[in-house]
């Protein structure tokens, strides 16, 4: 994938796209932004810059070294994870560490990925350090970060901190329109507004179906039913693990809660399911309700801090 590929963040590209044409791309790379938002692409594209053999534009996408980092088998392109157990603990930092000194194998640079350096712990901070004090010649650093207030002021000082942002609906709907061609434009667009434009989440939401989503939506029903506050809130705070799930569960509760309203109306055709969740509220209460979970999506379309936005759903389904 080229620079120009990829979604929104013109002001970073521009930038990156300057200093990859003087070939003075820093050595070491943080790349912040929430999930979903390109962190692990734009550190691919950068580790192809690293690679690549072009005398022109780099990542040039046709060169031996390109083609293998695109199937991501270039022997000189190294990925550590912080998700995964001890994927950044000491004693790998301390593997990368003494590898990096070690000439490339087949390029005239080497490009380690440090995926999710979101709980590295501070002596493996303070070793990766060490590499960023005396950075060995031909070698590049890309971290991802959910911010880069977790790593230590130290590293950060050493390093380009690079900050992503999702792109607009519409943007977003371009980008998804050419990776998921199948789908309705519509329904492409109202899961990118419901995700604040973030393409991974999207995604995400999408292809997972929302069967954990209708779930979670169906014990919020009953919780609300009971107006207890703590279970109410354990729940809240589960469905609001990322923007996406958000979206998925308040659409679970906007259907359950139409059907219901149908069901305390008399109609024939309601699930059992929703007749028995519907015996448990007033037709007041119940009508509130929906009217809530409605003010409750369009909250979330606002650039809402998750944390207290799970506290204030919480309360918004209390109500009565
Ligand atoms: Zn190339």
């Amino acid at each position: 994938m080229r620079l120009s590929d990829f979604a929104a963040n013109a002001g970073v590209k521009k930038e990156l796209m300057q200093a990859m044409e003087n070939r003075s791309v820093p050595h070491a790379i943080i790349i912040e932004g929430e999930s979903g938002c390109g962190k692990k692409t734009l550190a691919g594209i950068i580790a192809q810059y690293a690679v690549c053999s072009s005398d022109a534009e780099r990542p040039c996408g046709v060169c031996p070294h390109c083609i293998k980092a695109e199937k991501g088998i270039h022997p000189d392109i190294f990925i550590a994870d912080g998700t995964q157990t001890g994927g950044l603990n000491i004693e790998a930092i301390r593997n990368i560490r003494s590898s990096a000194y070690i000439k490339p194998n087949e390029a005239g640079c080497k490009a380690y990925l440090l995926f999710n350096c979101d709980k590295m712990l501070m002596p493996a901070q303070n070793a990766f350090l060490k590499v960023l004090e005396e950075p060995p010649e031909n070698v590049m650093f890309i971290m991802t970060v959910s911010s880069s207030a977790s790593l230590l002021q130290t590293v950060r000082s050493r390093s380009r901190i690079i900050s992503l942002y999702p792109p607009d609906v519409d943007e977003a709907v371009e980008v998804l329109k050419n990776k998921l061609p199948d789908r309705d434009e519509n329904e492409l667009y109202a899961a990118a507004k419901s995700c604040g434009g973030n393409i991974g989440q999207t995604i995400e939401l999408l292809e997972r179906g929302g069967e954990e989503e209708k779930k979670l939506a169906a014990e919020i029903m009953k919780a609300a039913a009971l107006s207890a506050e703590y279970p109410l809130m354990l729940l809240t705070n589960q469905a609001v693990k990322n923007r996406a799930f958000a979206a998925g569960v308040l659409n679970g509760l906007s259907e359950l809660s139409a059907e219901c309203v149908r069901a305390v109306f008399g109609a024939k055709d309601a699930s059992d399911t929703a007749k028995e969740l519907a015996s448990r509220f007033s037709k007041r209460r119940l009508l509130k309700l929906q009217e809530n979970i409605q003010r409750a999506k369009d909250v979330l379309n606002y650039n809402v801090n998750m944390n207290f936005y799970g506290t204030w759903l919480c309360a918004v389904l209390r109500m009565n």
